[in-house]
């Protein structure tokens, strides 16, 4: 039996688990006490990870056809090559480490390819540039607890159950607990505000949070995927690419560790690259699929809800290279 220190990719919390792997070859999660950002707690998601990663495996194909990894990735690059880099795009929404969407970045930008979003382009080009570190700015989960004012701001925070605990405790200690609508008015001087950047994020909220809040205000912007945090810190923006392909003007796209939920969005595009680690609905309408390490496999990092570079615990490099490779056979 194997113990593996890892991290849950399910949000941008990151809490810090265990994965074990039996003797038969199977996975399951146990709690890891020391960390933390999560005080050894998980979610249901994280609970059941063990089941995500016992999924197929994803396998290299191209039109459907089952090939050797060298040969997908050749067929990706005669492809990429051939695509107008003004209709083609790179979208990483945040599901992979820092060191794999530095990679990606770099191909894009070999490929000569500038239109590359993390699903929050919209969102952060809306912000004017010198305040965009609010977005990514981490803050530890105990002030939270300590905090005398709580602002939540068009956030649910049944969508991030590890959040609950910490309020509940602030409720205990005296804290006074707001929820605000979009548009509402509110005092936030003092406060810790917390809302959500997400790809469905009003980008207008987004920066009014920011414009309204002044110094003696702490702001937390929860996120859904592993790595928005890293993929914003490494500039991986400046195009909002699932408008741009609902609107047909992206016709061709390299899609990186998809998250379920946007299946729809991808029919109609001539061209589909996917790095993934398992089968799903977006690698079967892909033409090209590269299979990448599941994510507790990988070497590399990603940057957590309170600002902390965490490693994710793998020993493959093989994310990064497929990428790297592609460009650099
Ligand atoms: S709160 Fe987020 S990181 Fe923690 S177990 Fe749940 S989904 Fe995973």
């Amino acid at each position: 039996m194997e113990f593996i220190p890892s991290i849950c990719p399910g949000c941008c919390i990151n809490c810090g688990l265990y994965i074990v792997r039996d003797e038969d070859g199977g996975i399951r999660i146990d709690y890891r006490k020391s960390s933390s950002v999560n005080e050894g707690k998980l979610c249901r998601f994280g609970v059941e990870l063990g089941d995500l990663y016992s999924q197929e495996h994803l396998k290299a194909t191209v039109n459907g056809k089952e090939v050797d990894f060298n040969t997908a990735k050749k067929e990706a690059l005669k492809r990429l090559k051939k695509t107008d880099p003004r209709s083609t795009g790179f979208l990483a929404m945040g599901n992979s480490t820092n060191e794999e969407i530095r990679a990606f970045k770099k191909l894009a930008g070999e490929l000569g390819i500038r239109n590359i979003d993390c699903g929050l382009s919209k969102q952060i080009l809306n912000v004017p540039e010198a305040a965009r570190n609010y977005l990514t700015a981490g803050v530890p989960l105990r002030e939270i607890e300590q905090a005398e004012k709580i602002l939540l701001i068009s956030f649910n925070p049944e969508n991030y159950p590890l959040i609950i605990r910490r309020l509940l405790r602030a409720e205990r200690n005296g804290a006074e607990l707001l929820k605000v609508g979009s548009g509402e008015p509110y005092v936030g001087r003092g406060a810790i505000i917390v809302s959500e950047l997400a790809p469905t994020s009003d980008p207008a909220s987004i920066r009014q949070i920011i414009e309204e809040a002044d110094d003696t205000a702490t702001i937390l912007f929860m996120k859904p995927y592993a790595n928005l945090n890293g993929a914003i810190r490494l500039g991986f923006y400046g195009f909002d690419l699932i408008e741009a392909i609902r609107s047909d003007e992206i016709k061709s796209l390299f899609l990186l560790d998809p998250p379920p939920g946007y299946e729809d969005i991808f029919h109609d595009l001539e061209l589909l690259v996917v790095q993934s680690d398992h089968e799903s609905e977006v690698t079967e309408m892909a033409d090209i699929t590269l299979p990448s390490p599941r994510f507790f496999e990988r070497r590399g990092t990603v940057v957590n809800v309170e600002g902390d570079v965490l490693p994710v615990g793998g020993d493959s490099g093989a994310g990064v290279e497929i990428p790297s490779k592609i460009i650099f056979p």
